[in-house]
């Protein structure tokens, strides 16, 4: 069989850049280097749960090589592929506001880089055991984290936003011991292992450690490395290339945050070691998905007092964490005013980006002054009484510009507490729906086409907290046809499926409260 699984393998992290002189998995500060080789932990009785086809095709791995006993040795870490060796990144971060100094990867386990079809792609396992960078922690990562990350990375990849990938979900066969809720009940869980998948897995922290360290001659190799895999076209480093790679990674950071915000995603935890500098969806822990339409949520208990990373603050942290890049990559710069001209037009520029993209949500083609106010009173109505994001803005493509029936009823599905939607919050509405009216008939585009429109920015079926639960429980007896099932169900997000219709609905009352779909701690 295919021992090397037919990978075009092409390592260059781990060629180009300075390793850590040590070996083995001992905690330690790595210092004057970017990572530290260390292998997968063998796993009792690994066995596959899912394998993605499209991400098989995507690295140029036959379609049976996948029901091989290699792939699965692989892929859960007990067969380390010919010619390569293991490595674990060194990266810093700020946590919850704070530097948190050295971090690293504490479980996940880079296999290698693979070159198919002219893409990079680094392959890497979570939950694959200690590296030098776990801290007091098992290096492994449990069943129910497993599958959300899996679902939950190649969901965001259809609907259009930036994010790492998923090649397989796999169980490890060993138990993993848990305090879910922190609260003192430890318990034994199924360990897993999901193979995930980047152009790069470097993150915002991969440069603070070296820039907290005063190591600036690393710093910069690393800087020139990623410039040169990442962002050649802004050519040979110099000072100017250096600004120019942070304005890039500034718009990149940009255009993910407002992707998140048009689908309802609140990543949970924002650490800028959770940032990648490509700007990609990175760590998928304790997030979650708007159902009631509110800024003010957060899906991560550990967040609950102080809500940093809530919805309505993502943009805003977003620029925080690039104030930290900015100050990791000043010493290579070593002039402050063109990284704060970058850092103050993400303001202006997340000002106007965030109204294109909520033009676009309400089907609005033309542009007028009035735009900003309609907008902003919508989001003031969505907050009332709760409302539902996806199935509002799903069926407000159904509102006909020249209707003389009250536009409230096209949306009332929407609603979780229908009974809430009278006097003056229906009033508000009543308003609002005429000013809609009013602005949609200065529109060209017919109902039909702007329904359209409207479907292909607005989500039907996004992977809602309670159904990565249920999926979840099912899994945990052994019954995994629901990954499955959503897994297929979220490769065509914007699509109408009359069979699956089922997941076009309000959150159902038991998940109101329960742990997994409102709660979601970090132990995973
Ligand atoms: P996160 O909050 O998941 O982004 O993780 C923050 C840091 O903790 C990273 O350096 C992770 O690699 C590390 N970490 C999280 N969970 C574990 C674990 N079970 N074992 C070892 N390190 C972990
Ligand atoms: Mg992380």
């Amino acid at each position: 069989m295919l021992k090397n699984l037919n990978l075009n393998i092409d390592n260059t992290f781990s060629e180009e850049l300075p390793a850590d002189a040590v070996l083995g998995k001992a905690r330690r500060q790595v210092k004057e280097a970017c990572f530290s080789f260390v292998s997968p932990k063998k796993t009792s009785a690994p066995k596959l749960i899912h394998v993605s086809d499209e991400m098989l095709e995507t690295l140029g791995i036959p379609e049976e090589v996948k029901s091989t006993e290699t792939f699965l040795n692989v892929f859960t870490g007990n067969e380390v592929l010919p010619n390569t060796k293991p490595y674990a990144m060194c990266y810093g971060g700020h946590q919850f506001g704070n530097w948190a100094g050295q971090l690293g990867d504490g479980r996940a386990i880079n296999l290698a880089e693979v070159v198919h079809n002219n893409q990079r792609w680094a392959i890497q396992l979570k939950g694959a055991g200690e590296t030098p960078y776990s801290r007091s922690a098992d290096g492994l990562a449990v069943l129910r984290s497993s599958i959300r990350e899996y679902l939950c990375s190649e969901a965001m990849h259809h609907l259009g936003v930036p994010t790492t990938r998923a090649l397989s979900l796999a169980l490890s066969g060993d138990q993993v011991l848990r305090d879910m809720l922190y609260n003192g009940n430890a318990d034994f869980e199924q360990g897993a292992i999901v193979c995930r998948v980047a152009p790069s897995f470097i993150r915002f922290g991969n440069f603070e450690i070296f820039a907290a360290r005063g190591d600036h001659k690393t710093l910069k190799e690393l800087t020139d490395y990623t410039i040169k895999h990442f962002y050649p076209h802004l050519g040979t480093p110099s000072k100017e290339t250096y600004i120019q790679f942070f304005k890039e990674v500034a718009q990149r950071t940009l255009t993910t945050v407002v992707h998140w915000q048009r689908v309802g995603f609140v990543h949970g935890v924002l650490n800028t070691d959770n940032m990648s500098i490509l700007g990609l969806t990175i760590d998928y822990g304790p997030y979650g998905w708007l159902e009631g339409f509110d800024f003010g949520w957060t899906p991560n208990t550990t967040d609950a007092v102080h809500k940093r990373y809530r919805f309505g603050n993502q943009p805003n942290i977003g620029l925080w964490n690039l104030y930290q890049l900015a100050n990791a990559l000043y010493p290579l710069v070593d002039e402050a005013e063109p990284l704060e001209a970058i850092l103050n037009d993400y303001k202006t520029s997340f000002e106007k980006e965030s109204l294109k993209m909520m033009r676009q949500k309400l089907g609005l083609q033309s542009e007028t002054e009035e735009d900003e106010k309609l907008i902003q009173q919508l989001e003031e109505n969505l907050e009332l009484s709760e409302t539902d994001m996806t199935i509002f803005f799903r069926k407000l493509s159904k509102f006909p510009k020249a209707t003389s029936e009250a536009g409230i009823d096209f949306v009332k599905d929407a609603f979780y507490a229908e009974e809430e939607i009278q006097g003056a919050i229906l009033e508000k509405w009543n308003t609002w729906f005429d000013a809609y009216k009013l602005r949609l008939q200065r529109e060209t585009a017919t109902d039909e086409e702007r329904a359209q429109q409207m479907n292909k920015v607005n989500p039907k079926y996004v992977l809602r907290n309670y159904m990565a639960q249920l999926a979840i429980d099912e899994a945990e007896k052994g019954n995994y046809s629901l990954v499955d099932e959503l897994y297929k169900l979220l490769k065509q997000p914007y699509d109408e499926q009359p069979a699956n219709e089922k997941w076009f609905a309000k959150r159902p009352e038991w998940a109101r409260h329960k742990v997994g779909c409102s709660m979601l701690s970090c132990s995973s």
